[in-house]
């Protein structure tokens, strides 16, 4: 190199350390040449507001366009030109329709893609990060949620084969999480004003005593949820022991509490189906749900079934979607007995849990083929199975019975009308709702990511969560 030239730079760009073209790049010494020649350049594209688009980095791997078209079944995006001018992107401008968009950030050996959401917020060195349960459905897809300075900046797919392979969806990847929302309920709180924690906890131990010496011991319910960590939910009987009161709920909803009872018993290790036994199967039976919006990542699954020759019959589903976003062909049945399961020899039944009724819930399992239900949330398996085991009812049931004055709840997402009544109302949780302003005594909670934590997949799958960042302001 001339000495009038400028000193060399290293070709490092904000894909750095998530880039191996980068690292063998200066690995092998490459750093310190100067390319003179013409460089290609091409336009970038908006995406959309999660992704952002640097075409002058793409190295022609066809990754992008193999996993968004063929894996995925979009139909949005793909590569055009030829030979040197190849351009991965879409016909114009816009965002990407696919429900797995995001993992074009992961699948990208370069920084074609990188997330949007993040961008210029931290080198990968920099993050905080802890293998991780996606909270967002019954699922129990594998994240890496990335913090700095404990503020959740990214979340990325980490590969588990028995369930959701090395992908995750858009609402995992994108969706927006409480941990950094500036409503986020940070301090204890006594009748809405805010109070410190020796405060609160000391109100929470004097009205608990008013409220049991006025109404007697069973006057209070201990309520959980089905975003409850399983440490929590098996804590919630044993505080309500401690305080004498026989009464704790693991669902507040009648409906949502009974049909994943009835899921739940109907499972067992033999019949329950993972998102890898719905990839190899030969039939799969999508029964009384919206599959993107109750488990996209089955979506995926089913797709990969359907692509290996599979038949796929839907059942009061949402057919529409299933064929415009994941690009499957699939027949409509109008009842189980239509179908011809002896043809077949892994057949799947994908069951909803929140359009079917119980009936319907028990005769999927029924049907002689491996099954797998989709559930209200995270933990919602585990919540179910503890309300069998301690024959637990939910909190609809126990206020209708009357002799509840109080409730202490967790995490539980409490239907205004059905609490409003009751004289004494604590709540600990990390979601902004009307209810926490208002409640007699509030505890600020840690999300998912700020603790350990075990989560039970709608397979029965349990799965260790491990905190990524610490509690506590950004
Ligand atoms: S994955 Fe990235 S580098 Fe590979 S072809 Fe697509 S845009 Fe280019
Ligand atoms: S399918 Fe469910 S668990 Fe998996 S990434 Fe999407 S929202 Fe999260």
């Amino acid at each position: 190199m001339a000495d009038d030239q400028p000193p060399p730079r290293l070709p490092v760009c904000d894909e750095g350390g998530e880039c191996l073209l980068q690292d063998y790049t200066i690995a092998g010494g490459h750093g310190i040449r100067r390319y003179r020649g013409k460089k290609r350049t091409f336009n970038n594209q908006f995406l959309g507001p999660y992704i952002e688009h640097e075409m002058n980095r793409c190295i022609e791997c066809y990754r992008c366009v193999r996993f968004y078209q063929d894996f995925a079944g979009g139909t949005d995006f793909g590569v055009m030109g030829s030979a040197g001018r190849a351009y991965f992107g879409r016909f114009r401008d816009g965002q990407l329709q696919s429900p797995f968009s995001g993992n074009l950030v992961d699948i990208c050996p370069t920084g074609v893609f990188t997330d949007k959401t993040a961008r210029f917020r931290a080198r990968y060195w920099d993050y905080d990060m802890a293998p991780s349960i996606c909270p967002h459905c019954s699922l129990g897809c594998n994240t890496i949620p990335a913090a700095r300075y404990r503020e959740l900046l990214k979340t990325m797919a980490r590969r588990n084969d028995a369930v959701n392979g090395w992908f995750i969806c858009d609402r995992g990847r994108f969706a927006k999480y409480p941990v950094n929302d500036p409503a986020r309920p940070r301090a204890p709180g006594i009748d809405g004003v805010e109070a410190s924690w020796d405060q609160a906890l000391d109100a929470l131990v004097q009205r608990l005593g008013e409220v049991t010496a006025l109404h007697g011991q069973g006057s209070i319910a201990v309520v959980g949820s089905p975003r409850l960590s399983l440490e929590g939910l098996v804590m919630l009987p044993l505080l309500a022991e401690t305080m004498g009161s026989g009464n704790f709920c693991f669902f507040t909803d009648k409906d949502e509490s009974d049909k994943a009872k009835a899921a739940v018993e109907k499972l067992t290790l033999a019949n329950s189906a993972s998102m890898a036994d719905v990839q190899t199967a030969d039939a799969v039976i999508v029964m009384a749900c919206d599959l993107l919006a109750e488990g996209a990542m089955m979506a995926l699954a089913v797709r990969q079934a359907w692509r290996n020759g599979a038949r796929v019959f839907l059942l009061k589903a949402n057919v529409g979607a299933l064929t415009a976003e994941v690009g499957i062909v699939a027949e409509a049945v109008d009842s189980l007995s239509a179908i011809p399961f002896a043809d077949f020899k892994r057949p799947v039944v994908i069951c909803g849990t929140a359009q079917a009724d119980t009936a319907t819930i028990e005769k999927a399992a029924d049907a002689g083929a491996k099954i797998s239900y989709l559930f209200s949330g995270a933990n919602a398996f585990a919540a179910a199975r503890l309300s069998l085991k301690h024959g637990a009812r939910d909190l609809q049931t126990v206020v209708a019975g009357g002799k509840i004055k109080g409730i202490i709840a967790f995490e539980a997402d409490l239907a205004a009308d059905l609490v409003e009544k009751l004289p004494f109302v604590a709540i600990a949780d990390y979601m902004p709702s009307d209810l926490t302003g208002k409640a007699s005594v509030f505890l600020p909670a840690t999300t998912t990511i700020e603790m350990d934590g075990t989560f039970i997949n709608n397979e029965g799958r349990a799965s260790a969560s491990k905190r990524s960042l610490n509690p506590g302001c950004p």
